[in-house]
């Protein structure tokens, strides 16, 4: 299989680094993970389309990895090839967004382009120091601005959605397309962007401001995210989606559940729709413990709790 799919990136022109047999705990947020098969960093648009035609045409199931921090990989790894857009990291201005004469940001929106790699946080960061504001409440979300898209990331009732104009995808044939925010219809924690497109870039709107408030705005929501989640340790943020009018976190916790411990898997004690990797957590350790949780939160209120992190790979 290795050789094989070392072959794969020999065919055809492919710009970038492979990395073969890569434990996924080393690129989850959580660290758990088996090995996958092959992980591809392309270095531009021709590379990433010659490995989805060579992957598809050979019958090798391929995933897009962003940084890892809404993923569940199992203990027994992911076949195939992992693709990871961290070189497609710009930010450019979009001039005359609205077709005016003047550059769109004179008009008090800022038109941005955005590939999928870049750091959601080092985009927040960019907006800043520019002096455009809109996406301030995300701060402190880790991951790309791809995955932010495509699981349509937020806080502090603020989405990734607020702010889209169109995404531009690569299809399974090489193709690119632009979606239109309203084709996209973003919904908590999705869209209908399908899973297997892989996110290339986005046009994203933001309004003017000045720097000193958009940062008095993102200190205080970082001061919020560091008094009710459990930063700096191994998690992959919320487990559970918030249902309709409830908050997920508070049904675990009034079920019982924080501070609940299956091998190094604990539901955190700060917030409890996070759970933590003590150490040498295992998927499945991760899964039964979902699963307990699940059920005493079933028992308690009647609600069944839906998945966020999206679970990849076989088990161990
Ligand atoms: C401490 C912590 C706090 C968090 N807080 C929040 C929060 O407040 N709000 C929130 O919404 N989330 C939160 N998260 C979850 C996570 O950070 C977000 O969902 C983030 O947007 C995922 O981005 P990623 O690049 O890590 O994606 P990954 O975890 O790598 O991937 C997630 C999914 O997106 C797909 N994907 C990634 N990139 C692309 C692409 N370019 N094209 C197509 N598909 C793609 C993957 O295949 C996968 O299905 C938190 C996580 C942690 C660890």
């Amino acid at each position: 299989m290795d050789k094989e799919l070392k072959e794969i990136f020999d065919k055809r022109y492919f710009k970038g680094e492979v990395r073969l047999d890569q434990p996924m705990s080393f690129y989850t947020s959580l660290r758990i993970g088996g090995p996958v098969k092959a992980l591809a960093f392309p270095e531009d648009v021709e590379s990433l389309r010659n490995i989805i035609i060579e992957s598809r045409e050979e019958n090798i199931p391929l995933f897009v990895l962003g940084a890892g921090t809404n993923l569940l990989v199992r203990d027994g790894g992911v076949d195939g090839i992992a693709v990871c857009l961290k070189a497609f990291k710009k930010i450019d201005l979009i001039q005359n967004m609205n077709n005016t004469p003047e550059p769109a940001f004179d008009t008090g929106d800022a038109g941005l382009f955005v590939e999928s790699g870049v750091l959601l946080n080092a985009l927040i960061n960019f907006a800043r120091k520019s002096g455009y504001s809109g996406i301030e409440a995300l701060a402190g979300i880790p991951g790309t601005f791809g995955g932010a898209v495509f699981m349509n990331a937020g806080s502090f009732g603020s989405e990734i959605r607020d702010i889209i104009i169109s995404v531009t995808v690569m299809n399974m044939d090489g193709s690119i397309q632009i979606l239109k925010k309203d084709e996209l219809n973003f919904s908590y924690r999705s869209s209908n962007i399908p899973g297997d497109v892989i996110i290339l870039s986005a046009d994203i709107t933001l309004k003017k401001d000045t720097g000193e408030s958009i940062s008095k705005r993102i200190n205080d929501y970082l001061e919020r995210r560091k008094s009710s989640q459990p930063i700096g340790t191994p998690s992959a943020g919320c487990v559970f989606k918030n249902p309709d009018g409830a908050f997920a976190g508070r049904l675990i916790e009034e079920a019982g559940c924080k501070g609940m411990r299956n091998g190094d898997v604990e539901v955190s004690s700060l917030h409890a729709n996070y759970f933590i990797n003590k150490g040498g957590a295992t998927s499945r350790d991760f899964i039964e413990l979902m699963e307990s949780v699940r059920a005493k939160v079933k028992a308690s209120s009647g609600i069944t709790l839906e998945p966020e992190i999206k679970i990849i790979g076989k088990d161990g």
